[in-house]
């Protein structure tokens, strides 16, 4: 089996999709109004500075303020997510990508794919452990067996725990079909770091959760300008080659026929 990918990346226009293996074609989602949307979330971001939107001015985390996030170099992509609900009523999701030092949940955004639970239990003190084990091997001589064992032990802690991640994912699609990462990754393409903490992922594997209709998706970059210029603050991107699109496929699957036959996903709730 083979999908023609290369020529049908060229032609398509929206910027989130994916080829689906199931299909064996492209599903995508079109901006529809989330571009205006979230050029609303840009004024709102230029007006408070901080992600904790929903909080009052007494209550402000300052961790999540923009001058705390956004330094020298650093920002983030952000994605919102157009939706319509079974009563006909537009929602507006919002995510944010990847994790903010350990900040993985705010009000009013989407939560990631990876539950917390899997997060706290598994995965922080996992990493607690490495970066332990890191601050051990960096003060030891480098050519010492102590040095060799710790980073063969550290190699071999980070190894099972990757495995144990991509089992943890659940990714949710329009078809009220579940997989793992390993399930939803397009075969033949390598599972890298960072799949499914991306904006679109979290969006839609939310709505797919909570009965709702993806009608648009748009997804910008803020903070300071990037390094090496390739991300510039307020300007829309399309969801991302590498850790995205082979996701998307799957993700995407079934939402076209939702739409032709008038139809909601499953609400979980
Ligand atoms: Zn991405
Ligand atoms: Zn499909």
């Amino acid at each position: 089996m083979s999908i023609d990918l290369q020529t049908d990346l060229a032609r398509s226009s929206a910027g989130t999709f994916g080829d689906c293996w199931a299909c064996q074609r492209r599903h995508s989602l079109p901006d529809g109004n989330a571009r205006a949307h979230a050029l609303e979330m840009m004024r709102e971001f230029e007006a408070i500075s901080r992600l904790d939107y929903l909080a009052s001015d007494l209550d402000v985390d300052p961790r999540l303020c923009f001058a705390n996030l956004f330094g020298e170099g650093r920002g983030n992509m952000f994605g919102v997510l157009e939706c319509e609900d079974r009563d006909g009523q537009t929602v507006i999701l919002r995510a944010f990508s990847s994790l903010w030092d350990g900040i993985r949940q705010i009000e009013g955004w989407v939560q990631p794919v990876l539950s917390a639970e899997v997060y706290d239990e598994m995965i922080l003190p996992a990493q607690q452990e490495i970066k332990a084990m890191t601050k051990e091997a960096n003060v030891l001589d480098v050519e010492s067996a102590a040095h060799a064992e710790i980073l063969a032990r550290r190699k071999n802690i980070s190894q099972v725990l990757w495995k144990k991640m991509c089992a943890s994912y659940r990714f949710r699609n329009f078809r009220g079909e579940e997989r793992s990462l390993a399930g939803t990754v397009l075969p033949g393409t390598p599972i890298t770091g960072g799949m499914g903490e991306c904006c679109a992922p979290k969006l839609l594997n939310h709505a797919a959760r909570h009965g709702l209709r993806p009608l648009g998706m748009a997804e910008f970059y803020w903070g300071s300008d990037s390094e090496g210029g390739q991300r510039v603050p307020g300007e829309f991107y399309a969801s991302c080659e590498a850790r995205c699109r082979p996701i998307l496929g799957f993700m995407l699957c079934g939402l076209e026929d939702l739409l032709n036959d008038g139809a909601w996903p499953a609400d979980d709730l």
